[in-house]
């Protein structure tokens, strides 16, 4: 009856890591998705020749030598340098927190100049110990840059006020006395060459994989499947919301084709105004230098979730990590069950992280 080794349920980056390498080690692996298409939320969509990132823009960075040649396999990178630019009160503004970011705001010309102003917002704002996420970029980068840039953002982004999420979310966003507009800080960062699904038919290459499979409506039959069991989905669903549900936020996506050459001018264009439902506008053919005469763009809503949406982020406050932990509890007795993944583990989690964690999980099962 067991045909298989693993029965992995999600084709996500971190089921199709473990499936791979599990694969590789000899593993007979089954993966399903109850979506109609593999990848998870790297999923791309070809649209008239533009790789449109269907759930979301993503763009990879790593510090890590192992995790970049790991994804490198799959794919050839190109020198995408994410740099968005964010529009506030009809203005623009680089991003991350730099120094043309500075000279915007406030003429800054040097770094002494502009440490002058923040330090001294530090000091009349700051917190000694940030308990959320708005004391914690007050903190971090004074008054002028919270109020201009991330407090209507954030609040739309997450639905709540900054006083009421965790302070960790702020931190992705580096601070840097110098001009330079890269939102990140890693050594390594691209678009795979002919767009994410590359790389997940790398991972799945000779692995049976089946889509349209909801694993909730026949949990039995398909458990019974497999020796084991990989679930990269909502912990709190697998237990039936047993704990009450854990929150997430949703997102919405419009696209829109245009019949011309650039839209925006870079990929990616936040609006913090809170006035405006979207939190950015993706310009996707940027992410791969496009030459195309025409043009797609995707508006980014985010909603509040129901359980008839996908679950895009976990709100990992107080209250739903204290959930999580009850949920967590039980996950780790269970003998032949691996929970991985952002929904599974609720764990803001980037690329990158995702692959480690279901390289170590994979390594660790596999030993
Ligand atoms: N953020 C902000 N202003 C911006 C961009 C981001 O305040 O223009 C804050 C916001 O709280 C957001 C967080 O930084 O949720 C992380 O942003 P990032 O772009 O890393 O998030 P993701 O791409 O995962 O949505």
């Amino acid at each position: 009856m067991q045909k298989y080794d693993y029965l992995i349920v999600g084709a996500g980056l971190f089921g199709c890591v473990f499936a791979y390498e599990a694969n590789k080690a000899g593993k007979k692996c089954l993966v399903i998705d109850k979506r109609n298409h593999v990848g998870g939320n790297v999923y791309c969509e070809n649209v008239d020749g533009i790789n449109v990132h269907k759930y979301g823009a993503h763009i990879f960075h790593t510090n890590d030598k192992q995790i970049w040649d790991y994804v490198n396999q799959f794919a050839e990178f190109n020198n995408y340098v994410n740099s968005p630019v964010s529009i506030s009160k009809g203005k623009l503004y680089n991003l991350p927190f730099n120094m043309n970011t500075f000279y915007q705001l406030w003429g800054t010309k040097t770094p002494e100049e502009a440490k002058k102003i923040i330090e001294s917002q530090i000091k009349e704002y700051g917190f000694e110990n940030p308990k959320n996420l708005e004391e914690q970029a007050l903190s971090l980068i004074g008054k002028d840059v919270y109020e201009t840039l991330i407090k209507e953002y954030t609040e739309k982004q997450w639905g709540k006020k900054a006083t009421e999420l965790p302070a960790f979310i702020i931190k992705r966003l580096p601070v840097r006395y110098t001009f330079n507009n890269n939102y990140f800080s890693d050594k390594y960062q691209g678009i795979p060459i002919g767009g994410y699904n590359k790389i997940i038919d790398g991972l799945l290459e000779g692995i049976e994989t089946k889509t349209n499979v909801d694993f909730f409506e026949n949990k039995e039959a398909l458990s019974k499947l497999a020796t084991k069991i990989v679930y990269t989905g909502k912990i709190d669903e697998f237990y039936n919301y047993k704990f009450g549900n854990l929150e997430y936020r949703s997102l919405r996506f419009e696209n829109t084709s245009l019949e011309k050459e650039n839209h925006q001018g870079n990929a990616v264009v936040n609006y913090n105004d809170g006035d405006i439902p979207y939190t950015r506008i993706i310009e996707h053919k940027h992410f791969e230098f496009g030459k195309q005469k025409h043009t797609v763009i995707t508006k980014e809503f985010p909603e509040q979730w129901t359980k008839e949406k996908e679950a895009y982020y976990p709100i990992n406050n107080d209250e739903n990590q204290n959930k999580y932990q009850q949920y967590k509890a039980l996950s780790l007795q269970e003998n032949n069950i691996i929970f991985g993944g952002r929904l599974a583990e609720y764990k803001y989690y980037d690329m990158h992280q995702i692959i480690a964690s279901a390289l170590q999980k994979v390594k660790k099962e596999l030993n």
